[in-house]
């Protein structure tokens, strides 16, 4: 089990929370090439250890949060921030 810190309702079980991914800027679907948008949309770093993830508390405050992660370890830390709500 994975405990996530939400900053408005504590400690939860990670079951209460969606996963979002890595935050990281959305390109202009206007001047951005396929291939830009290709790896966009569905290249991810997965990198080891410790990384920075956005979550969405669904069945809870309903809010953003960013964490830190350490995905050999699943050990998790507040990242210091509240994550801004993601772009449609
Ligand atoms: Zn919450």
């Amino acid at each position: 089990m994975i405990l996530l810190p939400c900053p408005w309702c504590g400690l939860r079980d990670s079951e209460e929370f969606g996963y979002v991914g890595e935050p990281r800027g959305r390109p202009n679907p206007l001047t951005t090439t396929t291939e830009q948008w290709r790896d966009y949309l569905y290249l991810r770093r997965n990198a080891a250890g410790w990384t920075t993830e956005r979550w969405y508390h669904r069945m809870g405050c309903r809010r953003y949060l960013l964490v830190e992660r350490d995905t050999t370890t699943n050990v998790v830390r507040p990242a210091g921030q509240v994550a801004p709500e993601p772009e449609p």
